[in-house]
């Protein structure tokens, strides 16, 4: 199997080198030359997740050689649950947050981190994230002690939540944490300016750990997969997922977990106030936006990255309107929905996975699966006033917060930061 460029399908890459790489030599992104068809009868109800994940991956690392690792990396990175939550008889909730940091994050991150500290490695590498709020924590956790790869975080200074700069800042060893007096575009800069200056790239190494890494992509095929397989075999029939979008990553994951032929029915979209993927459907044309703060800050994104490859999925607009349904969720919806839940069911659920649960609602396609993509104790913040009770924190989380915190302040700019490592 062979990766190519979403831009020219003619640049052919191993999947080893698409990891390290992150990005193909043209700017796009990379896809799989074709998805391997599966036979639902080679899977059965009673597997482990990792021995279930490394079947379904299996195809994509054929003659890579990382194949014949495969196996230990899936037990290594699919080491938590995929709780698949009945909450009527037409809905159910897929809590993707069992995971290290609590977000689905943590699938991606720590399939990329088990991948890359597999890669023979020459050099010390040293991996570059910028973060709103739950990539960060995820890689850091992922990455920690990992040897010969160094993790520098840059966030936003006083711009992410109190239990989320917990979860940022609480490493040592080979994860350094920035906390940089600006924005989150100023803390993407430093990024995109680090990969193109030469001292970064030839002593430090740089490699990114963002979510257009397919390293990161094809593990979150699993978790689909999984539950649709799962759901099939007990209720025989094919679920209709719907899905918190910010970048398209994990919307992409879906769709194609059904290129590969998992029982999946429908899948739609939820965003929050940033709507670009609304606006494409209902007018054929893809403007990006500058990008606006919502109280489901992970889904504040003004330009999707991974469009790009659902667009190479079904590249006439006719075709991906067919297939793709998107609707986009205010803040006063938000609220309203977590409140609603709560008070229907007894579930407490994030602001993200609340965008998700509205359009359910508004779709009433049965049976539905919601993908719930973050623990609502990372935003007890927004949640508490809403539902005028305590969101419980999770034993994971507890862990993390009785850590010391420890990060640098800077200013956004790449020669502070390279100062601040040198030492
Ligand atoms: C990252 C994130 C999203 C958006 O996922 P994409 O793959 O970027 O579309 C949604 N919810 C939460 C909690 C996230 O952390």
């Amino acid at each position: 199997m062979l990766f190519i460029s979403s831009r020219n399908k003619n640049l052919k890459y191993s999947l080893s080198d698409c990891i390290k790489l992150g990005l193909a030599k043209d700017g796009g992104l990379f896809i799989p030359e074709y998805f391997p068809k599966i036979n639902l009868n080679d899977f059965n109800v009673k597997m482990k997740i990792p021995d279930f994940a490394a079947m379904v991956l299996n195809g994509f690392f054929e003659n890579d050689i990382l194949q014949n690792k495969l196996s230990e990396i899936c037990d290594q990175a699919f080491s938590f649950p995929i709780p698949l939550n009945r909450i009527n008889e037409s809905t159910f909730i897929l809590d993707l947050c069992k995971g290290p940091t609590l977000s689905f994050k943590d699938f991606g991150a720590r399939f990329l981190a088990e991948c890359l500290s597999r890669i023979n490695n020459k050099n010390k590498v040293t991996i570059m994230v910028a973060t709103s709020g739950d990539t960060g924590s995820a890689v850091a956790s992922a990455f920690y002690k990992k040897e010969n790869i160094n993790v520098i975080i840059l966030y936003p200074k006083g711009k992410v939540s109190k239990k989320q700069e917990q979860q940022l800042a609480c490493w040592d060893s080979n994860i350094l944490s920035f906390a940089v007096n600006g924005t989150f575009d100023d803390c993407q800069k430093l990024v995109k300016d680090a990969f193109q200056d030469e001292w970064w790239q030839n002593e430090m190494h740089i490699s990114s750990a963002n979510s257009i890494n397919i390293g990161r992509l094809l593990p979150q095929i699993v978790y689909y997969a999984y539950s649709s397989y799962q759901f099939f075999s007990l209720y025989n029939k094919k679920p209709n997922y719907i899905i918190p979008t910010g970048n398209l990553g994990n919307a992409t994951a879906a769709f194609w977990a059904r290129e590969m032929g998992f029982p999946i029915n429908e899948i739609s979209l939820s965003t929050n106030e940033n709507k670009v993927i609304c606006d494409y459907l209902s007018s054929g044309t893809y403007l990006p936006q500058k990008s606006i703060l919502t109280l489901a800050n992970a889904m504040d994104v003004g330009n999707p990255s991974n469009f790009e490859r659902l667009s190479h999925l079904f590249p006439a607009y006719e075709l991906f309107k067919k297939n793709i349904m998107a609707i986009s969720v205010d803040n006063i919806k938000i609220s309203q929905t977590i409140q609603e839940v709560y008070n229907k069911y007894n579930y407490i659920i994030c602001p993200h996975t609340a965008t998700s649960f509205y359009v359910k609602n508004k779709l009433n396609l049965d049976p539905s699966i919601v993908v719930s993509t973050a623990d609502p104790c990372k935003f007890d913040d927004i949640i508490e006033p809403i539902i005028l009770d305590k969101v419980p924190i999770s034993e994971e989380l507890k862990k993390l917060l009785n850590k010391k915190l420890s990060f640098i302040n800077i200013e956004p700019n790449l020669t502070e930061l390279k100062n601040n490592i040198n030492k």
